[in-house]
């Protein structure tokens, strides 16, 4: 069983602030806001990042899409808002398993880094 901490958050092995939750998707409060609105959403299996992906497990990324249109319409983000995955050290992943950061609630800034 992976000791990886978003497939404990997603085991329920570690609490986190639910909004969403389906069989193969979850998404919760980030635990060290960025912005007003900083929700995280991850499939529940485990894979590296985007970069592991592969044919089969693409799809997740669309259903991820509309978990997180679906989200925006929630949290009332029709202004706009920014979706991000960091993939590797350089990227500034700091949890190895895909997910998805929706910032907004607020004018985020032009730079994109
Ligand atoms: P990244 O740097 O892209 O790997 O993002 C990891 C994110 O996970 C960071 O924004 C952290 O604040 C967030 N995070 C770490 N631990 C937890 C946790 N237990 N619950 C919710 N979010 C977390
Ligand atoms: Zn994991």
């Amino acid at each position: 069983m992976s000791d990886c901490l978003f497939c404990k958050i997603a085991r329920g092995e570690i609490p986190s602030e639910k909004v969403f939750e389906n069989e193969r998707i979850l998404a919760f409060k980030d635990i060290n806001p960025q912005a007003p609105v900083h929700i995280l959403v991850i499939p529940k299996e485990h894979y590296d990042s985007l970069s592991a992906l592969d044919e089969d497990s693409a799809p997740i990324v669309s259903e991820i899409a509309l978990v997180i249109k679906r989200l925006a319409e929630e949290y009332s983000l029709g202004a706009g808002y920014r979706v991000i995955t960091n993939i590797g050290d350089n990227g500034g992943q700091t949890v190895h398993h895909l997910h998805f950061h929706i910032l907004g609630g607020v004018k985020l800034s032009e730079k994109m880094c």
